[in-house]
């Protein structure tokens, strides 16, 4: 889609909707509001594609929240720190899309989750305020079967009660592993966190992964708008730019990471 197609998006979101980041999100859902849309970027690759985002939203008074990926030590890096800061002083919000699970199985178990989930929170914590996080959906999470948020307490308890999992405590990865990586062992709260983007609570889940024709997308998304909902709203920048032709170059480095 196009940047044009997300103006159209979040003007039709705004004249139902108040769109906030995700810990405005919590605060006024948590206090009873209705009709409040939390908007939230994961970024997977690279922050090139935010900044045309990013003045959309200025553009219409619009804040939100923006994910910065644990799994790629290169993400931000020189000039992008002060342009993400002074996003956050203009009341943007910074938080940690994390791949706990993944990257302790992908490292070779030399650290622990809590290790590896604090390093990337004490890199952006250097700079920014973080209070949230959201996890990433990366290959090896779908090839078998678990999310990263199960690194949570929080995240663990939603997951069996929704799947009927009670009494599992650690996760099998088909041998991958020496032994099962225990889930659920660490709460939010133990590494200064106060929500999980998927763990907030929300009528609505409007996702651009979700896979709409082209030609309709934008209506389709904002037919998962319902009115009086609270919404929470994941866009990923990789997928709206200024043209259909770089829209197209883009999407050939995509894989099937969400
Ligand atoms: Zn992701």
């Amino acid at each position: 889609m196009t940047l044009l197609d997300y103006e159209r998006f979040l003007k039709t979101v705004q004249t139902t909707h108040k769109i906030v980041p995700l810990h405005e999100y919590k605060m006024l859902v948590e206090n009873g509001e209705k009709s409040i849309a939390g908007l939230r970027h994961d970024i997977d690759y690279s922050l090139t594609f935010l900044k045309g985002i990013v003045k959309v939203e200025q553009a219409l008074g619009v804040c939100s929240t923006i994910f910065l990926p644990s799994f790629r030590s290169n993400i931000p890096q020189g000039d992008e720190w002060s342009y993400l800061k002074s996003l956050e002083e203009v009341g943007f919000e910074i938080g940690l899309h994390y791949a706990t699970i993944t990257e302790y199985l992908t490292s070779g178990f030399q650290r622990t989750q809590k290790e590896i989930l604090e390093s990337s929170l004490n890199r952006l914590r250097k700079v920014f305020n973080v209070k949230g996080c959201s996890s990433h959906g990366d290959d090896y999470a779908k090839k078998y079967g678990y999310v990263n948020y199960l690194v949570f307490k929080e995240g663990a308890d939603s997951w069996r009660r929704r799947e009927g999992n009670e009494d599992v405590t650690a996760i099998d990865v088909f041998g991958l592993t020496p032994n099962p990586v225990p889930i659920g062992e660490l709460s939010l709260a133990d590494v200064g966190l106060e929500y999980e983007a998927y763990l907030l609570p929300m009528d609505g889940y409007v996702s651009d992964c979700s896979k709409f024709d082209y030609e309709n997308y934008v209506d389709n998304l904002l037919s998962m708008v319902g009115p009086g909902d609270n919404v929470e709203i994941l866009i990923h920048p990789i997928r709206w730019q200024l043209s259909r032709e770089l829209l197209h170059r883009s999407w050939i480095f995509l894989e099937s990471d969400e």
